[in-house]
């Protein structure tokens, strides 16, 4: 074994790979706009922790083009993975939203970061998150929030905008409303509005009470405790009980 050559090859490579690295993810251009329209790719549909381990099906979020952004919403385990397998470039990435704190819509996002900002090298995108996510639970590091400055240091990392609800966030063309929802600490979806174009997301959320219209606030009829949502076992047991004693009268 040749161990001058081998620390020869080593050395060869590792320089090559850091030349690529620098001229390819470090300095880039600002791409061009997306084309227009609206499109939205599935990097993962699952959620919950069996889907998390087993990833089926996959859990990375998704992610939308519309009004002149790309935005990567909820990307959770696995994202730049699924990203990566289906050909999107995270550098062109504009903007990430977090609905909330829970590890299938964020455990994605600091890798997602790091693509966006190219290598933290860059000032771009943003990122939009719950304040639990951000700040009170830290569960994105300051680094990832580009709060990490030193002169020797990196340089790079997104505009932060905390989530508040009904509060708009403009993105190019495209205005984002954060919609609080029923469930964890803190949570939201959106309205998106893009041209005459508007886009809903919901994200995790719960059964309510009451619901506010244009007409102003509905009561739903109470119906005895509202209880998270059932197993479609448990509703198929159920039906059973109930249609035995009714087929018995
Ligand atoms: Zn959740």
């Amino acid at each position: 074994m040749d161990l001058n050559k081998i620390d020869a090859e080593l050395r060869e490579k590792t320089s090559r790979a850091a030349a690529d690295s620098f001229s390819k993810w470090r300095h880039r251009e600002e791409p061009g706009e997306p084309a227009p329209g609206a499109k939205i790719t599935f990097l993962g549909t699952g959620g919950n922790p069996e889907a998390i381990f087993s990833q089926v099906p996959r859990t990375a979020g998704f992610i939308l083009v519309v009004g002149g952004i790309r935005l990567y919403v909820d990307p959770g385990p696995g994202a730049v993975v699924r990203a990566e397998e289906a050909g999107i470039d995270l550098g062109v990435i504009d903007g990430i939203f977090i609905s909330h704190g829970h590890l299938d819509h964020y455990s994605g996002a600091e890798s997602v970061i790091e693509g966006m900002c190219w290598g933290m090298f860059t000032r771009r995108g943003h990122l939009m998150a719950p304040e639990q996510v951000l700040g009170q639970d830290r569960l994105l590091s300051s680094y990832h929030q580009g709060q990490n400055m030193t002169p020797a240091g990196y340089k790079g990392g997104p505009k932060v905008i905390p989530l508040q609800a009904h509060r708009e966030i403009k993105i190019k063309n495209a205005v984002l409303t954060p919609i609080p929802v029923h469930h964890a600490a803190e949570n939201y979806g959106f309205i998106l509005r893009a041209g005459n174009l508007l886009i809903g997301y919901t994200s995790d959320t719960n059964y309510i009470r009451s619901y506010r219209t244009p007409e102003g606030v509905q009561e739903m009829t109470p119906r005895g405790p509202i209880m998270d949502m059932l197993e479609v076992v448990t509703i198929v047991r159920i039906l059973r009980i109930y249609l035995a004693r009714w087929t018995c009268l």
